[in-house]
């Protein structure tokens, strides 16, 4: 780290992890510790990932020089390589030849600069973000009921409060620790195939086969309405849309989805009369629901449930997706994704077109319309019609991405890859040139945490000499291709995105740092300097045309690849406490990696037996994309007919399935069918 590391007083910042976004302080020594005035963590509490993060800043395999083809060489030289590059790609094969492939823990100054730069510099419609592998789903579905998403549509505190808190697919006492502080006064319900470490702190755990959540959804919700539960009030006054959702529920009677889900029909109804019988009740959805190629109709029929409950828009009880990357939020607002916008605007819409053209000083139809998703986008690299070049931004595709030998595969089929890093990730190794990049703490920028709420991460030290930030090498090349309206100076880049997101849904124009800091954070949509923020943004109406929230019919399938003789096991996959994402950067944290040194295998005591393996055998799981070896470990906390995997290491997602949500476009990471075998 540079030289202003001395400061006097600690500097006030947020962690570099997940989406709780823990207020932190780091101090003359790089001292981490918890603030108590960010309500996500005012219990002073900070996970071990956050309690280590000023390990960071000093870690020995920083890169420091940009690299070209391995050489460390000259920053200009590596800029005049790229847009000397980037210029005969697009001559040759037109502007979509180039694609741009973002990540949810990039700041919002990042995120907004990334989408203009792949619009205005490039032109081109290909750019994507791994988000699209997080919340993806929540976001669509949220989106169809209540015409927005905004994550959790309330103060995390609000939770401490509440009767009853229904989780379904979330294991946030491994993954985001100190949100649990907020789950200690409600009585809580877990909806996992494994018994986690949060389904060992609930009131009652459902255990469902993998893929079956839709299925349990739809029987809850069938039992709410033969058990005459749903709050028929409500349901007149702010619902449209729930005559087709009953008429659709009919052949989803308990017994048929006990069959289905293996959750007995009595733990079914206790669940729903748990909830019915409240005044404050929730439902959150996480990854374990959302992360299937029917992600998006699961969290529908979850959203369904809640709005058969009265629970959404009333003070007090809700419905809210519990987002994962650190700006997952924030991330998938302000223009990385390839059918948005800045504001949450649609890409497709001519308003958010023309707005936009003002912003930039460009022509409308001169902005690239939708491009691939992110699954899409990778697997596409390389194709004929596809994109010769990736520049890639916070993100680590070949451990993350799903079927992630094919991934790989696609990008050695590039022409050039390009990638913005501190450490040199997996992905960064196979890269033409790698721009080394700034980390949390040596720059400032907003993150919007998952309550949507618009926070500020101070600069504390000064980046290592020759690390520049990733705003830098954007305007860096932007410049070389002859666009000049780029600017680097993070406030200055958020007061553009202030006026790009003026006028659309997750408006930011009356945020500034100032306000942040003073407030501890402003809610989104935020109009004006004068507004003071919408912490609770449907109690009113929802952000539909007519103000009502929309029931969706859906209807549950079978995950898109069934257990058979050849993979007759089910695969799940998921986090530790002390690894985040891709691991690219606990795992280089020793304390993490003493706390979890490898992958693992979970395997339920009689599927152990049964296969002859022991706790501690090297086990070898394949599926139909590829194969992985790990240490097994043996738990009766997770189901006979299913395995679970970690993800932050190389190995889980070479098996992972990459089917799509036809709406979400969320591959299908959380289940998939499998082998499991010793391996000798
Ligand atoms: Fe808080 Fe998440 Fe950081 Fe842990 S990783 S300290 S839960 S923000």
């Amino acid at each position: 780290p540079g030289s202003d590391v001395a400061t006097k007083a600690p500097t006030k910042t947020h962690c570099p992890y997940c989406a709780l976004q823990c207020g932190m302080e780091i101090g003359p020594g790089l001292e981490i510790s918890p603030r108590t005035d960010i309500p996500a963590n005012a219990s002073g509490a900070l996970c071990q990932k956050g309690w280590t993060a000023g390990e960071l800043l000093t870690n020995g395999e920083r890169l420091t020089a940009p690299l070209l083809h391995g050489e460390p060489v000259e920053w200009d030289v590596a800029l005049d390589y790229v847009a000397y590059r980037l210029s005969a790609i697009r001559a040759e094969h037109g502007p979509d030849a180039v694609a741009v492939f973002g990540g949810g823990g990039l700041t919002n100054e990042k995120a907004y600069s990334l989408g203009k730069f792949a619009r205005v510099a490039l032109a081109t419609s290909q750019i994507d973000y791994n988000g699209r592998f997080c919340m993806s789903s929540a976001a669509a579905a949220s989106t169809k009921a209540f015409g927005m998403d905004r994550g959790m549509p309330f103060p995390i505190t609000d939770l401490g409060d509440a009767d009853v808190v229904l989780l379904a697919g979330g294991n946030v006492a491994e993954t985001m620790p100190p949100f649990v502080r907020h789950l200690t006064g409600p009585r809580m319900i877990v909806i996992d195939p494994r018994r986690t470490q949060t389904a060992k702190l609930a009131w009652l755990h459902l255990q469902p086969t993998p893929g079956t959540d839709l299925a349990l959804a739809l029987g809850m919700l069938h039992l709410a309405i033969a058990d005459e539960l749903v709050d028929e009030a409500y349901v007149a006054a702010r619902t449209t849309g729930f005559e087709e959702v009953r008429i659709s529920l009919a052949s989803w009677w308990p017994e048929r989805v006990e069959r289905i889900t293996g959750v007995p029909v009595h733990q079914m109804r206790q669940a729903v009369r748990a909830m019915a019988a409240v005044d404050k009740a929730y439902i959150l959805t996480g990854r374990g629901a959302e992360q299937h190629a029917k992600g998006t109709d699961t969290v529908s029929a979850f959203i369904n449930l809640a709005l058969a409950l009265g629970l959404p828009g009333t003070y007090g009880s809700g419905y809210g997706c519990v987002t994962g990357q650190g700006n997952g939020q924030g991330g998938r607002e302000h223009g990385q994704k390839a059918d948005q916008l800045p504001g949450y605007r649609k890409i497709d819409d001519p308003a958010a077109r023309a707005h936009m053209a003002k912003v930039w000083g460009i022509p409308a139809e001169d902005i690239p319309g939708p491009g691939r998703s992110a699954y899409e986008l990778l697997d596409a690299l390389g194709t004929p019609g596809g994109p010769r070049a990736l520049l890639l931004f916070g993100s680590n595709p070949v451990i993350s991405a799903p079927a992630s030998e094919h991934v790989a595969e696609r990008i050695g089929a590039l022409d050039l890859l390009v990638t913005c890093d501190f450490v040199m990730s997996e992905t960064a190794a196979l890269a033409d040139v790698v721009f080394p990049v700034t980390q949390w703490a040596e720059e400032s920028g907003t993150m919007t945490n998952l309550e949507g709420r618009v926070l500020l991460r101070n600069r504390a030290v000064a980046p290592p000499e020759g690390v520049r930030s990733d705003l830098d090498v954007l305007a860096g090349l932007a410049e070389r291709l002859g666009e000049h309206r780029f600017e680097t100076e993070p406030v200055k880049v958020f007061d553009e995105l202030r006026r790009a997101s003026q006028g659309g849904l997750a408006d930011y124009s009356g945020i500034t740092y100032e306000r942040i800091t003073e407030e501890t954070g402003v809610f989104w949509p935020c109009p004006s300097p004068g507004h003071p923020g919408t912490p609770r943004p449907f109690l009113d109406s929802f952000a539909t045309p007519d103000g009502r929230a929309v029931f969706v019919p859906v209807q549950h399938r079978p995950p898109a690849e069934e257990t058979d003789a050849d993979y007759p096991v089910h695969l799940s996959t998921g986090r530790v406490l002390a690894h985040y994402q891709s691991g690219a950067q606990t795992r280089r944290i020793a304390q993490l990696v003493q706390a979890a040194p490898e992958p693992f295998v979970e395997l339920h005591p009689d599927l152990a037996e049964q296969l002859g393996i022991t706790a501690g055998d090297i086990v070898r799981v394949s599926s139909r994309r590829g194969e992985s070896k790990a240490v097994a470990r043996i738990s009766d906390a997770i189901r006979r007919d299913t395995v679970f995997m970690p993800f932050h290491w190389e190995g889980a997602n070479r098996l992972t399935n990459p089917a799509l949500d036809p709406t979400s476009k969320m591959p299908e990471f959380k289940v998939c069918a499998v082998r499991v075998e010793r391996d000798s």
